[in-house]
């Protein structure tokens, strides 16, 4: 940074109404990256950023600057021109009084949500629609610190040994997809076995904990504890960032596309509630609610000053019908019976409303490639749908499906470094020894996000919309005592 003071400041007359002189302190000359902030005697704050496109005239409109102590207007004048100017809220009259005198109005204050949806949705309508893509790079240690690793190793394997003194309470169950019971066994793990639906190709655990044993399951379970003391705090920066924020960039996108209102966005597994305080502060929605059962989380998400609803999402009573988007990111594969959540979201969500899910790809490029010594493979992932399977289970359960896509971004990543650590072999493979290991800077990235857009990642993302009546679908693939083989 470069100032140069001018002492004594320079004085002129700006044009306009009235005669005030204006005096020109300094010149301030910045890098980029580079930020300067303004404090008032008051405490309001201001700050301005360069970059090396030009500038961020203020932090968030409706986030940031308002917490600052600064409402941004914007005003334009009877000469047709337009101002941004940052107001302190109990400085409202005196900044009335000035709009007055000089002949401005308010066109509209710009920390207000709704204002802003307003005015977006009525410029927005002939832009380009999006294709769900894989965004921006992403590493597995962001996500996942390294110095986290072994601790929580070792707890996640204390959590498998005691759910396998429970296995006289494991349940035969059909594909949780289409409810057909011919499967085929794929592979096992941790000695938990793992079947291919032969209709749909879900992949799935059976037999699996009853509904009890898993309950019990998370709420002993070490490496949870683990994720919430450890690595979800180390590594929140960089998943607010690059998973949560283009995810809720794409939801109010799909939002706007299909005509979907933005009064209630719940988030069914809220987990550390970082999802849901960025749709709140960014005025997305007007309510976002959190629901998530685990004490730890749901405290964690009070703290945050979420709406919580600490409960199961089945026992829910109170919301039917006032949902305008659900979502479930990485809960689905988890459930025992993924259809009580599908259920519960169809009672909920308006009719017209959104149901956005993410969760693995049973038929991804990691799981087909190192089968079982997948990171995807692990005693919760119960259920492990594919594009087709997940649609289907979708439209049986009275939605639409409008996008499914798999912009997942650590496949190749994941099938390198358990090639690094020795647990799959590809030395006689030549091409994926030239993409994954000897020309991995140049072709890796590339590589994936051929898989992202291609449908074949193992991270899948799937919008629907609540049909208007009961889906005639339903009955068909249904099966009335799911979870029990009586065969
Ligand atoms: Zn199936």
């Amino acid at each position: 940074m470069d100032v140069t003071v001018s002492n004594p400041p320079r004085t002129f007359r700006p044009a306009g109404p009235r005669t005030v002189v204006l005096k020109d302190c300094a010149r301030i000359v910045l890098e980029p990256d580079e930020q300067v902030t303004f404090h008032a005697l008051s405490g309001a704050q201001y700050d301005v950023v360069r970059k090396d496109w030009g500038y961020y005239a203020t932090p968030s409109l409706n986030g940031r600057l308002p917490q600052l102590g600064l409402r941004p207007v914007l005003v334009s004048s009877a000469q047709g021109k337009y101002y941004i100017m940052l107001v302190e809220p109990d400085r409202k009259e005196d900044f009335e009084r000035y709009l007055e005198a000089q002949c401005l109005r308010v066109v509209t204050w710009l920390d207000d949500g709704r204002a802003l949806r307003h005015l977006e949705d009525m410029l927005g309508s002939d832009r380009p629609e999006p294709v769900p893509d894989a965004g921006e790079r992403l590493t597995d240690d962001e996500l996942r610190p390294q110095q986290c690793a072994q601790g929580k190793r070792e707890a996640f394997l204390r959590d498998v040994e005691r759910l396998k003194k429970r296995r006289d309470e494991f349940v035969r169950v059909d594909c949780p997809a289409c409810g057909s019971r011919q499967s085929k066994r794929v592979f096992e793990k941790y000695t938990f076995e793992y079947r291919a639906c032969t209709a749909c190709r879900t992949v799935f655990m059976s037999p699996r904990p009853s509904p009890q044993a898993m309950a019990d399951y998370y709420a002993d379970s070490e490496d949870y504890r683990f994720w919430c003391t450890h690595v979800f705090p180390a590594s929140e920066p960089a998943r607010r960032e690059k998973i949560h924020r283009p995810r809720l960039e794409r939801i109010v996108d799909a939002c706007r596309r299909y005509s979907v209102g933005r009064a209630t966005l719940m988030e069914i597994g809220a987990g550390f509630g970082t999802f849901c305080s960025l749709a709140r502060e960014t005025g997305a929605f007007d309510r976002v609610v959190a629901v998530e059962p685990m004490p730890d989380l749901a405290r964690a998400c009070r703290e945050r000053g979420l709406t919580v609803i600490d409960q199961p999402v089945e026992k829910i009573t109170d919301e039917r019908g006032s949902v305008d988007v659900a979502v479930a990111f990485e809960v689905i594969e988890h459930l025992f019976d993924p259809r009580v959540l599908m259920d519960q979201c169809a009672r909920m969500i308006v009719p017209g409303g959104l149901l956005a899910l993410t969760c693995p790809n049973g038929e991804g490029f990691d799981i087909a490639m190192l089968g079982a010594t997948s990171g995807a493979i692990h005693p919760g992932h119960v259920n492990l749908f594919n594009p087709a399977s997940l649609s289907l289970l979708a439209e049986t359960c009275g939605f639409e499906v409008l996008e499914v896509g798999t912009p997942g971004r650590l496949d190749a990543e994941m099938v390198r470094k358990a090639v690094r650590e020795g647990e799959f072999d590809i030395s006689k493979d030549w091409f994926l020894q030239r993409v994954l290991v000897e020309q991995w800077d140049r072709l890796g990235w590339p590589f994936q996000r051929f898989l992202a857009e291609h449908g074949l990642s193992s991270h899948m993302w799937l919008v629907a919309r609540r049909r208007e009546t009961t889906s005639p679908l339903r009955g068909r693939n249904r099966p009335d005592s799911f979870g029990v083989d009586d065969g």
